[in-house]
């Protein structure tokens, strides 16, 4: 498969900026480890490092995009790819009784790592409406 011109320009977009300073830019090169749970071309999956429910899954893309917010309709089959992850990984950790899909976007949407990333939590119920 070839590489389109966009994908090579994020590419060098992810060694520039603010990206070279960013967390999870560094986790997805592999210098600073993390325990991965699924990896494709386009995105990385791996455990949170401080747990909110007893499975806890960050699935980012390897892209760095700071948030939803960021996103245009080039982004659109990414955001996609995103979220059937998040569903493939659910299937294969057995989490057919439920689980939670969660974006936090920008400060008063709790975002705290300036890469989008989505949550999946599962193996407790989880509370309604979110804090
Ligand atoms: P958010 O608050 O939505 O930006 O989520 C950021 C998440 O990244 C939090 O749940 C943190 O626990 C998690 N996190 C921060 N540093 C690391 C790390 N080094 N490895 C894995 N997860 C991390
Ligand atoms: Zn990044």
């Amino acid at each position: 498969m070839s590489r389109s011109p966009r994908f090579a320009s994020a590419q060098a977009a992810m060694y520039t900026g603010l990206a070279m300073s960013c967390l999870f830019c560094k986790i997805v090169e592999g210098s600073i480890p993390s325990t991965a749970v699924y990896q494709d071309d386009r995105v990385y999956a791996f455990s949170d490092i401080n747990p909110k429910a007893p499975v806890h899954v960050l699935v980012v893309p390897r892209e760095h995009i700071s948030s939803l917010h960021d996103t245009d309709r080039e982004h659109r089959a990414l955001l996609g790819h995103l979220l059937g992850t998040v569903a493939e990984i659910a299937r294969q950790k057995g989490l057919g009784k439920g689980y939670r899909v969660v974006v936090n976007i920008g400060e008063d949407g709790g975002q705290t790592v300036d890469h989008l990333h989505l949550h999946l939590l599962a193996g407790r119920p989880m509370t309604w409406p979110p804090g």
